[in-house]
This record gives C-alpha cells, sequence and structure tokens, in this order.
C-alpha cells in the first residue's frame, strides 16, 4: 500500500477541486475515511490469515465488491451525510475504488483482488512507479524515507497540483459567470 494517510488525499483533492457545492466538507471526510478503510484488513496478519486468502491484505476489501457495499452503505446513510442518495453512492463508490487503484501502482507485495469474488487473481497496473509501503514497524526506517519520498512524488504533489490548479480554473469560470450575471 501506499501509507494509508495518503489514501486519504485523493478525496482531499478531489474534493477541493470541485468545490463544496458539488462535495461538502462532510462529504469529503466522508470519502477520505472510506478511501483508507481497504487496509483495516492488516488485521488479517494478526488473525493468522495468509496475505494471498481471499481475506488477507489486499484481498476481498480491495475489490470493487467491496466499494460497490461501501456506496450502497453511504447511500443508505445518505441524509446523514446531507446529501442525495445518487451523489453519497458515486462518491464513496469512487473514493473506496480509488484505494486498490492506487495499490495497484506500487512496486511490491502482493497485486489487488480487484474482481474478488469471482476471482482471486491479484492484479498489479502494468507501470507501477509507488515505492510499497512497510507494514507496521517497519515503516519507521530507510526504507520508509524512500516510501515517504515516493508518495510525495507520485501522489501528494500530483494531488495538490490537481486540486489548486482545476480549483482554480472553476472559480475562475464560474465566478466570471456570476459576475457576468449581475444586472
Ligand atoms: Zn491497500
Amino acid at each position: 500500500m501506499p501509507t494509508i494517510f495518503t489514501h486519504a488525499l485523493v478525496p482531499l483533492a478531489v474534493g477541493i477541486a470541485l468545490g463544496r457545492n458539488a462535495v461538502s466538507p462532510r462529504l469529503i471526510a466522508a470519502g477520505m475515511f472510506v478511501a483508507m478503510a481497504p487496509d483495516f484488513d492488516t488485521v488479517a496478519f494478526k488473525l493468522g490469515i495468509a496475505y494471498a486468502d481471499q481475506f488477507g491484505h489486499r484481498g476481498a476489501s480491495h475489490s470493487f465488491v467491496f466499494a460497490l457495499a461501501v456506496a450502497l452503505f453511504g447511500a443508505m446513510v445518505a441524509p446523514w451525510l446531507r446529501t442525495t442518495r445518487w451523489r453519497a453512492f458515486w462518491w464513496l463508490a469512487f473514493c473506496t475504488a480509488s484505494h486498490p487503484l492506487l495499490d495497484a501502482l506500487t512496486n511490491g507485495g502482493l497485486g489487488v483482488a480487484l474482481l474478488w469474488p469471482w476471482s482471486h487473481e491479484r492484479f498489479f497496473a502494468p507501470w507501477r512507479p509507488i515505492a510499497v509501503s512497510p507494514i507496521g514497524a517497519g515503516f519507521f526506517s530507510a526504507r520508509g524515507v524512500a516510501v515517504l519520498w515516493s508518495e510525495l512524488q507520485w501522489v501528494v504533489f500530483p494531488c495538490a497540483v490537481l486540486a489548486l490548479q482545476w480549483a482554480a480554473i472553476r472559480r475562475h469560470f464560474v465566478e466570471r459567470k456570476v459576475w457576468r450575471q449581475r444586472p
């Protein structure tokens, strides 16, 4: 995985880019949470479940079906998220699915079981520039620093550019439209 908190940057960046009229701060917070949620499966190591098992790390919780289940739950609790059911569904589906797709870009471990339960195959993207994060204590090491640097380069920096640039373009056009509509 990229570091778990790095996953949360994707919904944050897309939320900032789209603006609060499209994605409220509450939805962004929910999106950040579900983008990290698939990695709660690392508890499998403590339970003695093997990495390659369908319920091991990067298994079932890293599938499109899991993203769909989270999205359906989100649609159910949409009133609490103060949004429409459709918006909650698509936003949370995107945020949850962003996790395994980002993991597929990492250069180590096993791939992600995107097509579980139909297939237990673990997938990787053809291009994998992100250094995989060591699990647990190994994070506080020279390799941990290399991972952070790799994530800065390939996730944090692109997310920041996307969010700020897109938000600036949106503001430019929306504000211009509002300005033109003034009597
Ligand atoms: Zn993961």
